[in-house]
């Protein structure tokens, strides 16, 4: 396909590094023409790559090289794609960086000040962001020419109103940056976009979205604008999550520390490896394992899950006045009929009732005909989102990545 731009979306965890290339003339006809991730870095590395029907590209095992590994990897991944693209050129790369503290409140072409102010959040997110940073560095020591764009997971949340973003804590803690800051931006913002072309009169409307993956929070939006989230300060608060336990009373941690010696690390282990789902149930942090097991603790896993996402719906809907609409997003949200059920039976209360025919063959809109509130399954798409902002950006700056090898 000569004469068609491709950019690549790059999503960097701890021990994984997941990456798209999309292509295309402009940013409405995107097409995601691969997808794939390279697991195991550090461990036992394995490239995976699927093309834009979902078929299997390519499957292999990567050699390990010890210091240096995520920028080798970077190196073969973007040779690999290279030579797949058919003429196009890769012009950018996008990345999803976790936290743009209160500084970033959209997408920002990298720099090395840029770099310098993200860096400068790493203790906000230290299980996300030092990775997301060191992907950026091993992709500019790589290709020193690509422009790079962080699109932040906090952006879409500096719109809310300050009585959302705040803790009731004293003030010097609040100014120190020890507020609210909310996560699954780029999900929140694509299904802002996504909502008014399937339903255009729901453009000004008061909407909960619920985001249930791995991770999982509720977002509540006017007008496609975040005024309120179930996420705070970190990823931890909020429902349950496959590993993390959400809202937890704060006296838990002291009671933890002073009879239980907990320090800063245990805590941080309870808190995102251990707990949620798997905590409870003992056996997965997996809903489908959960979903499909007769242990009872299994189902109480389930129905804690659902309780608190029902629970923070209704707070979400108070926090607006009201609700209008309610959406379903993400791998929970998009594939668990039972776990949709189970929510709106919880907010039938506040009108929601699901035609269960079309909840279970996931129809876009699964609400009943009655049913006072519309209820939407509307899959996410956090790569678009990355694509189409960092072309954007492209197209207003010529050249938006000087240096950031010099200044690493
Ligand atoms: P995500 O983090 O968005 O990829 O979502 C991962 C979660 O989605 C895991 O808990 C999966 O068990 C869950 N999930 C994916 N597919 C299904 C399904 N068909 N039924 C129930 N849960 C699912």
């Amino acid at each position: 396909m000569p004469n068609r731009n491709a950019c690549l979306v790059v999503n960097a965890g701890s021990s994984s590094l997941k990456f798209s290339v999309f292509q295309g003339a402009g940013k409405a006809d995107l097409e995601a023409v691969i997808t794939g991730q390279i697991s195991g870095i550090g461990t036992e590395p394995l490239f995976e790559a699927k093309d834009a029907a979902r078929r299997p590209l390519a499957k292999e095992n990567l050699a390990r090289t010890g210091h240096g590994e995520r920028a080798a990897m970077l190196g073969f991944l973007l040779n690999w794609i290279a030579a797949r693209l058919d003429g196009a050129k890769l012009v950018a790369a996008g990345h999803r960086v976790v936290h743009g503290g209160t500084l970033f409140a959209a997408p920002v072409a990298l720099t090395p000040a840029v770099l310098t102010e993200l860096e400068a959040l790493v203790p906000l997110a230290p299980l996300h962001q030092p990775h997301n940073l060191a992907a950026i560095r091993a992709l500019a020591e790589a290709y020193p020419e690509l422009p790079q764009v962080a699109c932040f997971d906090t952006a879409f949340h500096q719109t809310q109103p300050w009585q959302a973003q705040t803790f009731a804590i004293p003030r010097e803690l609040t100014a120190e940056g020890v507020r609210r800051y909310g996560f699954h931006g780029l999900s929140y913002e694509y299904i802002a976009r996504r909502l008014p072309e399937i339903e255009p009169a729901l453009h000004d409307a008061r909407v909960v979205v619920c985001h249930l993956g791995n991770g999982s929070s509720l977002c509540a939006m006017r007008a496609g604008r975040s005024q309120d989230t179930s996420m705070g300060f970190t990823a931890l608060d909020g429902v349950p999550m496959g590993t993390r336990p959400g809202v937890l009373d704060p006296g838990v941690l002291i009671y933890l520390m002073r009879e239980k010696g907990y320090g800063a690390d245990e805590l941080e282990k309870l808190l995102y490896h251990k707990s949620g789902l798997l905590g409870v149930s003992g056996l997965s942090n997996d809903m489908r394992a959960l979903l499909d097991s007769d242990d009872p603790r299994a189902a109480e896993a389930v129905e804690l899950f659902c309780h608190g996402v029902a629970k923070q719906a209704a707070a979400l809907a108070a926090s607006m006045g009201g609700l209008d609409a309610l959406v379903f997003t993400a791998g929970i949200g998009e594939h668990s009929a039972p776990v949709r059920a189970r929510v709106a039976e919880k907010l039938a209360w506040l009108g929601v009732a699901l035609d269960a025919a079309a909840n279970r063959a996931k129809a876009t809109r699964v609400s009943a005909a009655g049913s006072r509130i519309p209820v939407f399954v509307i899959p996410t798409d956090e790569e678009r989102m990355i694509a189409s902002h960092t072309l954007d950006l492209l197209s207003k700056t010529s050249r938006i990545a000087p240096d950031i090898v010099r200044a690493a």
